[in-house]
């Protein structure tokens, strides 16, 4: 469904992030990319969002080469970036009224109706209580909430995750993360998270792909087959042990 084939980037400063680096993503699949910090995993989330352009390679969904932000592709980073003066509502809705997606306002009504109610998306991250909250009510794990259902809003069929729990106390990242993998898994989406927490890869992920240090390139995939719905007492499992060994192996860490 999502491929990146062969991409390298280097920046105009001379630094190269990322060296052929290859993916192939299957329609409903959770695959985790980790690798040591600075070595190109945000390069590598923004090329595929089409945030920014590979140097040689390309990305493509569904065969269709990307070259710039579809809305097909939603996106989650570390930060959650919700407007201040908005409040969580009215920030979950954000894309449904930008015209970025070649959508002028007299086209939204049409739309609209493919498009779950920004409530029930509320609801399902668990903010029902502060859709009326502005920004600076909230604390950070309920901000990522906030993000993550912007994010979904629009039914991207593919959901990119940088870092999104790096900010985050160790209970908020767990609630975070069962959240995330429990929506994704109901709503069939197609996510590829980017983390240098290999529990959080092995927890939430059914492939986990081990980076080299910069310039950045796929090492090793290593399968995880745990069942879903996860929970982290899973964490204790020989299956989830075996896998987090088997990534640092892999990392060779
Ligand atoms: P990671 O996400 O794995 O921590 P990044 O993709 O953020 O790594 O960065 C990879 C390398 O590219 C780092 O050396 C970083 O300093 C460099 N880099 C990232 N963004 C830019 C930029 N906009 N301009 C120049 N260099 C950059």
């Amino acid at each position: 469904m999502l491929s990146a084939q062969s991409i390298s980037h280097t920046y105009p400063s001379g630094t190269q992030a990322l060296h052929n680096f290859s993916l192939e993503v299957n329609v409903g699949e959770f695959v985790a990319i980790v690798g040591p910090s600075g070595c190109g995993k945000s390069t590598l989330l923004r090329i595929l969002a089409g945030l920014l352009q590979p140097t040689s390679g390309q990305v493509s969904l569904n065969g269709q080469v990307i070259t710039a932000p579809v809305p097909q592709i939603g996106i989650m980073f570390q930060e959650a970036a919700l407007l201040p003066w908005r409040t969580v509502a009215q920030n979950v809705a954000l894309p449904l009224e930008l015209g970025d997606w070649g959508l002028g306002t007299g086209e939204l009504g049409d739309v609209q109706s493919l498009i779950p109610n920004p409530q029930s998306l509320i609801d399902l991250v668990g903010l029902t209580d502060f859709r009326d909250a502005y920004p600076k009510e909230l604390s950070g794990g309920m901000a990522q909430r906030a993000a993550l259902a912007r994010a979904l809003v629009a039914q991207p069929p593919v959901l990119l995750l940088d870092e999104p729990f790096g900010a985050l106390d160790a209970f908020t990242r767990e609630s975070l993360t069962q959240s995330i993998e429990s929506i994704c898994r109901t709503q069939g989406t197609t996510v590829i998270l980017v983390t240098h927490n290999l529990n959080e890869a092995v927890f939430l992920a059914d492939r986990v792909i081990a980076c080299s240090p910069r310039p950045a390139h796929a090492l090793e995939a290593v399968p995880v087959n745990l069942p879903r719905p996860r929970t982290w007492r899973m964490e204790a499992e020989p299956a989830f042990i075996a896998a987090v060994q088997a990534t640092r192996e892999a990392l060779h860490v």
